[in-house]
């Protein structure tokens, strides 16, 4: 029998990390070109052109602006046309609870996870949930757990490749492993996805996700795509108002639900 190794000290985390990987580039035909009126993003151009092919009305009757007239698509709820612009973000420094709900949102999203089976967990990081952050006693009470955790982990996977040392592909024996002494990780342990959705998916998953009735973790990380979606596109997310709810957390509500 292997010895139970110390566990790690492992880092831990109190805030999502959020890096946007990819947003759209509209690229404006000659031959259709709309009389576009204030700023935008590409994105936003791209639903505002994919808007007006459906009335042919490049010329811009009404003299909106871009931010204008993707206000009027919300307000009508022509949320179609939002589904052309797509924006993909790095999520780091969340649970795999919390992305557990996430991949609940299915239509308009992808999404890549880190997989527990093939990655060595032996030092992962973990998420401390926020209603436990920034309490000594419960720190430490959950530190204790997580710690433990990892030490189980640590010397099951040794034991483990002990065990199926008859398995002479050294890469699927790991795998062996990991995929079984990942059981003990607690929900905590930290992940890393990446998540390609379109606007009106990601409109769709933060009015659900921020609202009051969210987990907090999952609550904390839609308000801050939220924040980073707003500047990348205001035009899809301007409806949105982050405020603090009387638990102290912040929340969102939305105007014009589910366009
Ligand atoms: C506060 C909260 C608590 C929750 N608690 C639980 C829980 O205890 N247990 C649990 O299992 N889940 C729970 N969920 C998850 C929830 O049930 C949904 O799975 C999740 O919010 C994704 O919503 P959705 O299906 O609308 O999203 P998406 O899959 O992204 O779908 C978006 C929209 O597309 C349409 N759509 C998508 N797929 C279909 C389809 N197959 N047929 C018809 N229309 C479709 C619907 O209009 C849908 O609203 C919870 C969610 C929240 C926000």
């Amino acid at each position: 029998m292997t010895a139970a190794a110390p566990a790690a000290t492992s880092r831990l985390y109190y805030e999502p990390k959020i890096s946007v990987l990819a947003r759209p580039v509209f690229a404006a035909p000659d031959h259709l070109d709309v009389n576009w009126i204030g700023e935008s993003s590409d994105g936003e151009r791209l639903a505002e052109f994919a808007g007006r092919l459906c009335y042919m009305s490049q010329h811009n009757p009404a003299s909106r602006s871009t931010r204008d007239y993707l206000e009027n698509i919300k307000k009508q709820g022509h949320g179609s046309v939002l589904e052309h612009a797509n924006y993909s973000l790095l999520l780091e420094g969340i649970s795999r609870s919390l992305t557990h709900e996430l991949v609940r949102h299915r239509a308009g999203f992808a999404y890549s996870q880190l997989s527990q089976r093939y990655v060595d967990e032996s030092e992962a990081c973990f998420v401390v949930p926020p209603a436990i952050a920034g309490d000594d006693a419960l720190e430490g009470a959950w530190r204790t757990q997580i710690d433990a955790a990892q030490g189980a982990y640590v010397a099951l996977v040794a034991q483990l490749m002990e065990r199926y040392g008859w398995v002479t592909d050294k890469v699927h024996r790991r795998k062996m492993a990991r995929e079984a002494a990942r059981g003990v990780l607690p929900n905590s342990t930290e992940t890393k996805i990446v998540v390609t959705g379109n606007a009106r998916a990601w409109r769709t998953m933060l009015e659900l996700r921020s609202s009051e009735g969210a987990e907090l973790e999952i609550r904390r990380l839609a308000v801050a795509v939220l924040r980073v979606l707003q500047q990348e596109a205001p035009g899809f997310f301007s409806d949105f108002e982050i405020y603090v709810a009387d638990d102290r957390r912040e929340a969102a509500r939305i105007s014009y639900h589910k366009v």
